[in-house]
């Protein structure tokens, strides 16, 4: 039997364990605050944003939205970010990505306070990851290494292969796979899109973690038997639907499930973790600079 792996139960409970942490805040009279700042119109970004601050309202944290013009010159959007750097109510904020062309990502990702960086962007974030002190551990990555044990998917000793090598998502991966820690000591290999056939890397794995953006790409040929298979992919694909289109992931979930022992659903899986381990940054945020400490889940 294959184990279809419930990203919205596994969030459920983590979220549930952070309640008790936001209580434990509260006591102090610490409440977390979380901003989120979106110079942008597209409507993906628009749900994102609402999203986390939906999930913010839903808990207990402390939401606070800011929007920028995006035909505004970039010194609005670093005005904004000090602002955010300065205000003592703000444990925690992210600029949702992407910004308009004009704007330089890598500035904006500098300006943020590395100790209020809950997204794990800053360069001083990323460093600290990689040397095995992770701050802030990005949200899907950590996502799925919660997803992984609450599977009881040990890594250690595995042979794991994560397809894409992104900032966000890749590379974060492959960096906590391979740390001498729980949830890594696995032996990582990082595929992309120069990778000379994917599928024969991918058949060796025990764990496969697929983020290339790129529907179906994995399928069940490329799978060994008794693999983890990971779908970290929400791609639009034209369906007979009311909206016209369908979500589906980076792997063909019906071939892929005949062979894993445990898979992920796209959606329902990966999904709901990254919103419940940014609400985690943001509290570990609030505990580090009230000193107040918390038991996180
Ligand atoms: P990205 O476009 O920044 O990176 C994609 C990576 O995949 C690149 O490194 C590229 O080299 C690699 N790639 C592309 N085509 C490939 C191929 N044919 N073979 C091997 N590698 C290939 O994307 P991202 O931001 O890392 O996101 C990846 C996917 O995950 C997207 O579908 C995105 O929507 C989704 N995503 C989901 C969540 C979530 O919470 N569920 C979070 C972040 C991203």
């Amino acid at each position: 039997m294959t184990h279809v792996l419930d990203g919205n139960a596994i969030g459920d409970r983590i979220r549930n364990d952070l309640a008790e942490c936001i209580e434990t805040l509260a006591a102090a009279d610490v409440r977390p605050g979380l901003a989120t700042v979106l110079m942008s119109e597209d409507p993906a970004s628009e749900t994102y944003v609402s999203m986390k601050q939906q999930a913010c309202e839903e808990i207990g944290i402390r939401g606070v939205h800011r929007e920028i013009d995006p035909d505004a010159p970039a010194k609005a959007l670093f005005e904004r970010i000090d602002e955010l750097n300065d205000d003592p109510d703000v444990h925690g904020f992210l600029v949702q990505m992407p910004v308009p062309d004009h704007v330089d990502e890598r500035r904006v990702l500098r300006r943020v306070d590395p100790h209020k960086d809950v997204d794990g962007f800053h360069p001083e974030n990323v460093g600290l990851l990689v040397a095995g002190h992770a701050r802030f551990k990005p949200a899907t990555p950590h996502g799925i290494q919660k997803l992984l044990e609450a599977a009881d998917v040990d890594t250690e000793g595995k042979d794991a292969v994560v397809v894409g090598r992104s900032d966000i998502v890749g590379k974060p991966m492959a960096n906590l796979l391979i740390q001498k820690s729980p949830g890594g000591n696995a032996t990582t290999t990082v595929c992309h899109s120069r990778t000379d056939d994917l599928g024969e890397k991918t058949r060796e794995a025990d764990i496969v973690i697929a983020a290339a953006g790129y529907p179906e790409l994995v399928d069940g040929s490329m799978i060994k038997e008794g693999a983890t298979v990971i779908d970290v992919g929400v791609n639009r694909v034209e369906a007979d639907t009311e909206k016209g289109y369908k979500l589906v992931g980076d792997v063909e979930f019906e071939s892929a499930r005949e062979k894993a022992s445990a898979i992920t659903p796209v959606p329902g899986g990966v999904g709901p973790m990254t919103i419940t381990m940014l609400l985690y940054n943001t509290v570990k945020a609030a505990s580090i600079q009230s000193g107040v400490s918390v038991d996180l889940p």
